[in-house]
């Protein structure tokens, strides 16, 4: 982390889990240990038909609420897509594009989440862009390589002014729901990459300033190496997300002084 220069910003993925009618217990006991965060940002993404849900449970909470994914398009013939001008309307903050989840199930591709950024960007949405290698690639030895490629392409067109306001989410699909973690110094040396991928792209200001991510198996025990990383500015949680006590730990390793 670096708060000189950036936000940290801890961001829970709930995936397809809970359901509306649970929202209002989980932020009870989340409560305590989010209504004041000191040092970083914390958000929530929830399947879309539970926004509303979770924002007037989360309203006392110091919880931004995110989406999950959103339309490329603006409006318009889409059937069952959702576009970044209703998630804004009902207020959500975050919204996850390119989870490796996206790109495995529905076929997303680097141009496809690039088209989706600059929509969340256009409806003053915070995208969380995810990029990732899997294990195969990693054997191959091309995780840098390939890293690259997908950031270039994520960002293409997206103005520096802009480029601000997105955050990075590195998640090594390998690490991602298999309890397997990267280590601080895989996460890092990744992450470092990424800023430096940035900073050939935009200069060295906007890179500094913006937030990088690590996800992948992130829980209340290796929050806190993880996140002493100096490119490693959050995380992007998913199965630890779902219990409030282990989200806290992990809110509380990014809130330390
Ligand atoms: C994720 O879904 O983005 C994720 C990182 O999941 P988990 O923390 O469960 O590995």
């Amino acid at each position: 982390m670096n708060r000189k220069y950036r936000k940290t910003v801890i961001a829970g993925n709930w995936k397809m889990n809970k359901l509306p009618s649970e929202l209002k217990a989980f932020a009870a006991e989340l409560k305590p240990f989010v209504h004041k965060p000191k040092w970083c940002d914390v958000g929530i993404c929830v399947p879309g038909v539970m926004i509303p849900a979770a924002l007037r449970a989360f309203k006392d909470n110091k919880v931004g609420v995110g989406a999950q994914d959103l339309s490329a398009a603006a409006s318009g013939a889409y059937t069952g897509e959702v576009s970044g001008a209703q998630l804004a309307d009902v207020g959500t903050k975050y919204v996850i594009v390119g989870h490796s989840e996206r790109r495995q199930y529905h076929g997303e591709t680097d141009e496809m989440i690039n088209a989706k950024t600059k929509a969340a960007l256009a409806n003053k949405l915070i995208p969380i862009a995810c990029v990732g290698e899997t294990l195969e690639q990693r054997e191959m030895g091309i995780t840098l390589e390939l890293i690259t490629l997908q950031v270039k392409t994520i960002l293409s067109g997206i103005p520096a002014e802009q480029m601000r306001k997105v955050i990075i989410a590195y998640e090594p699909v390998w690490a991602i729901g298999t309890g397997k973690t990267a280590t601080a110094e895989q996460a890092g040396e990744v992450c470092t990459h990424i800023r430096a991928v940035i900073r050939k792209l935009y200069g060295a200001r906007v890179a500094r300033s913006v937030t990088i991510q690590y996800g992948g198996s992130m829980n209340g025990k290796n929050a806190m190496e993880l996140l002493a990383q100096p490119d490693i500015d959050g995380g992007l949680v998913g199965g630890a997300s779902l219990k409030p006590e282990e989200f806290a730990q992990i809110i509380h390793a990014a809130n330390q002084d």
